[in-house]
C-alpha cells in the first residue's frame, strides 16, 4: 500500500509510524544535510558543503552550531553523552563534552599506520566505548565537502579505535563504506557501502558498484562473517539506524527504507529528494529525524534506537 508520503510492504510497518501524519519539515535551506543526533533536548545536523554545525529543537528554532565545523559529516554520541564527530576538513573523528566548544576538542583518530586518514564519513560507539567509523574518499574527491587531497592509505577501510587509542583495520574491502550501526545486543555491524555513488563531483549512480549493506558478526574488535544484508535501491545507502527490535532504518535515494531483521522491505518514509542519514530523538526518543538533501524532517514513532536495549538493561543491573 503507498500514499505520497510511505510506502507499506509489511502491515507492520504501519504499527511503527504514524503514516496518517506526513512527515514535517523542521528546517531547509542548507546545501547537504547530514549527521542528525539528538543531544541535549535538541537535534544537531552539519550541512557539510557550508561547513556549518547547526541546532534545533521545537522551542528554539534553527540556531549555528559551529560556523565553522571543518566539512563535519556524521556525529554519535560516546558512552558518556559526548558528541562524537567525522571531520572531513581534518581528515580525523574528535570528541567534544560541549558540542559548541571547539576548544573542547579531543581526537579520536587521525592517522593509521602513521598515514591520514582519508575523510571518516560516519562513527557508531559501543558500549565498551571503542569507536567503529568508515573512511571513505568523499571529502578528498572533490572541493565540496572538503579539502581534495590524494588518499595516503590508498584504501577504504572500516576501523575500530580502542579506548586507548589503538586502531584496528576491521574491513579492507570496502569500495566505499558509509553508514554504520550495531543490532540491538552489539553483537553484529551492518556497514553500507555506497560505491555506486563516487562523490560530489560525479553526477549520476552507477548501479554496477556497490549499494548495498553488509553484516558482521563482531569478535572483540574483529569483524567476521560477512554477508550482504540488503540491496538498496533506488539510490544507496548512506546513513542507517538499527531500532531497539532490530528493525534496519536505511537512506535512500527516495527517502527511508525500513528492513526486517532478516533484511527484507517492510516499508518506506517516502521523501522528494536524496536522503543522507536518520536517527531516534525528541522528548521519548521516538521521533524520527531525517537529512534530506537541503531540507530536514520528523516523523513519529513506536520505536526508539537499539542502544535503549543496552541502556535499559545496564539500568536494571543485569550488564557487566
Ligand atoms: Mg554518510
Amino acid at each position: 500500500m503507498s500514499d505520497a508520503h510511505f510506502v507499506t510492504v509489511d502491515p507492520i510497518f504501519q504499527t511503527f509510524v504514524d503514516t496518517a501524519t506526513p512527515p514535517h519539515q523542521i528546517a531547509q535551506g542548507f546545501t547537504w544535510t547530514e549527521g542528525p543526533v539528538w543531544l541535549n533536548d535538541q537535534l544537531f545536523f552539519n550541512d557539510i558543503p557550508n561547513k556549518q554545525m547547526l541546532r534545533w529543537s521545537r522551542a528554539d528554532g534553527l540556531r549555528t552550531a559551529l560556523a565553522n565545523s571543518e566539512f563535519a559529516n556524521g556525529n554519535t554520541l560516546d558512552t558518556e553523552g559526548r558528541m562524537v564527530s567525522c571531520e572531513h576538513g581534518g581528515r580525523r573523528v574528535v570528541r567534544r563534552r560541549d558540542p559548541l566548544d571547539l576548544d573542547a576538542t579531543e581526537v579520536i583518530a587521525a592517522r593509521f599506520q602513521g598515514k591520514r586518514l582519508n575523510s571518516p564519513n560516519d562513527v557508531v560507539v559501543r558500549s565498551d566505548g571503542c569507536v567503529w567509523f568508515t573512511d571513505p574518499p568523499y571529502g578528498i574527491n572533490s572541493d565540496i565537502e572538503g579539502y581534495p587531497a590524494e588518499s595516503e592509505i590508498g584504501g577504504c577501510y572500516v576501523f575500530c579505535a580502542e579506548p586507548d587509542g589503538t586502531l584496528h583495520a576491521v574491513a579492507t574491502d570496502f569500495d566505499k563504506p558509509n553508514g554504520l550501526a550495531f543490532s540491538p545486543d552489539e553483537s553484529r555491524l551492518y556497514v553500507a557501502d555506497s560505491g555506486a555513488i563516487k562523490g560530489a563531483s560525479f553526477p549520476g549512480i552507477d548501479y554496477d558498484l556497490p549499494h548495498h549493506i553488509r553484516v558482521f558478526d563482531i569478535q572483540g574488535t574483529t569483524l567476521c562473517n560477512p554477508r550482504v544484508f540488503a540491496v538498496i535501491a533506488p539510490g544507496v545507502p548512506d546513513g542507517l539506524r538499527v531500532d531497539h527490535g532490530g528493525y534496519v532504518w536505511s537512506s535512500a535515494l527516495d527517502g527511508i527504507h525500513c528492513l526486517s531483521p532478516e533484511g527484507a522491505l517492510v516499508g518506506k518514509i517516502a521523501l522528494p529528494q536524496q536522503t543522507s542519514n536518520i536517527c531516534f530523538g525528541g522528548a521519548s526518543g521516538q521521533t524520527m529525524f531525517m537529512t534530506s538533501s537541503d531540507k530536514v524532517y520528523s516523523v513519529e514513532s513506536t520505536r526508539r534506537d537499539a542502544s535503549h536495549v543496552l541502556k535499559a538493561r545496564a539500568s536494571e543491573g543485569s550488564l557487566s
